[in-house]
């Protein structure tokens, strides 16, 4: 068989617009070189445009050959690239076909090929997928959850769940993280991961993003009606609405109609996010930090990291990513990693909040190191409105929350 593959890199443009056009051209270089260092002699790799490639791999026995291939050619970018001194990731996605069972002419290969490797930015990006027929019943599904996206918003099929913070320092919860949950009339209640991707490529992201800010801030108001602790709720926004220019008005309009104090509200956003246009972002980003909403840079370690950029951004806290948490312990590397992420916060003048504890010994590690505040299942899982008041009530003192993450 021969297997023609569609390779793309993933958030490019976010180098060029960071680095610029020459860097960007230096890494495409960089990246044609390792993807040959991945081939046999006889195989193909061709730029097709862009920061687009195809291969084309020859005496292919079986889908495996050509599943190692992708994977090896996905490893050869795990080591950064450097450019003056900086060290950069770049990830890709890779959709194959196969002669003759998913096409016989070149047009077809590519246009096979091409569809796998959207499948495969869809399923989260840096991996590679295979042509199918099912690609086609998953286009189908795709074109499906499109559809009842549009009408989840209007008939408020969205749920908001609350993951609480302890602050280290007060040992009282300050905060919380508000995340989305879809109440699918059929499938059940989904996970963001199962739709987040999908409304993000069909631009149903804003709408859904100002949903969960009105609903965090009516939920805040209802709290705070009933006499609760004042607690910070976070929400989690995308690119595209962290680009709307207008977003610092709507949110001062969605305070305003609820009544709430500007810090109460935090505002998370990913390396992803505002490095697909740095200046916009960081304007945004200022205009609601002078309006007093608190901001965090969430997933801190795992996208671009740009030290350079990190101190532009007018941010609060840097929330670290669980990969660092999950496999903390007194013996791991990645207590080198989480001391350096918390140390450069203390240089910066910046909270950080470590996100996934899930046990005692990793908590008392980050006490140790200085961490400002902790979420994760230790303290408790996402919970609906009602479980989290409760929550907060049975747990409203620094002894009692104390006893219940020992004892957990
Ligand atoms: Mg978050």
């Amino acid at each position: 068989m021969l297997a023609v593959c569609f390779v793309d890199l993933d958030h490019f443009k976010a180098i060029n617009d960071t680095l610029g056009h020459a860097v960007g051209d230096q890494l495409l270089q960089q990246v044609a070189r390792r993807i040959s260092g991945c081939l046999k002699e006889g195989d193909i790799v061709a730029r097709w445009g862009g920061d687009e490639f195809t291969l084309m791999l020859q005496n292919i026995q079986s889908t495996e050959d050509v599943a190692k291939v992708a994977q090896r050619v996905l490893n050869s970018l795990r080591e950064p690239f450097v450019f003056n001194h900086q060290a950069f990731r770049i990830t890709m996605s890779i959709g194959i076909a196969l002669t003759p069972s998913h096409g016989q002419d070149v047009e077809t290969l590519l246009k096979n090929a091409d569809a796998a490797m959207y499948d495969a930015k869809h399923q989260g990006r840096n991996n590679y997928k295979l042509h199918s027929s099912v690609t086609i019943g998953k286009a189908l599904d795709q074109l499906i959850l499109t559809n009842d996206l549009h009408k989840a918003v209007d008939q408020n099929e969205f749920v908001l769940h609350y993951q609480p913070q302890l602050d280290l320092q007060t040992g009282r919860v300050t905060a919380a993280e508000a995340l989305i949950r879809w109440q699918h009339p059929h499938k059940g209640l989904l996970m963001p991961g199962e739709f987040i991707a999908t409304a993000e490529v069909t631009g149903q992201i804003s709408a859904i993003d100002e949903w969960v800010i009105r609903a965090a801030c009516a939920q805040i108001r209802s709290w705070q009606n009933r006499g609760n602790p004042l607690l910070r709720i976070a929400v989690n926004l995308s690119a595209q609405t962290i680009q709307q220019k207008n977003l610092p008005k709507k949110i001062a309009q969605i305070l305003l109609e609820h009544r709430l104090d500007s810090s109460q509200l935090e505002i998370e956003i990913t390396e992803r996010v505002v490095m697909q246009d740095i200046p916009a972002a960081i304007s945004t980003l200022q205009e609601l930090k002078d309006m007093g909403i608190y901001i965090s840079m969430d997933d801190f370690g795992t996208g671009h990291s740009s030290l350079a950029a990190l101190k532009q951004f007018p941010l609060h806290s840097l929330k670290i990513a669980r990969e660092f948490i999950q496999d903390l312990s007194p013996e791991s590397r990645e207590i080198a990693v989480v001391q350096a992420v918390i140390a450069l916060g203390h240089g910066l003048n910046l909270e950080t909040v470590a996100e996934g504890v899930e046990k005692v010994e990793q908590l008392e590690i980050l006490r140790a190191l200085g961490c400002s505040s902790v979420q994760g299942y230790l303290l408790s899982k996402p919970l609906a409105a009602k479980q989290f008041q409760q929550f907060i009530q049975t747990h409203n003192n620094p002894e009692e929350l104390c006893k219940a993450v020992t004892e957990h």
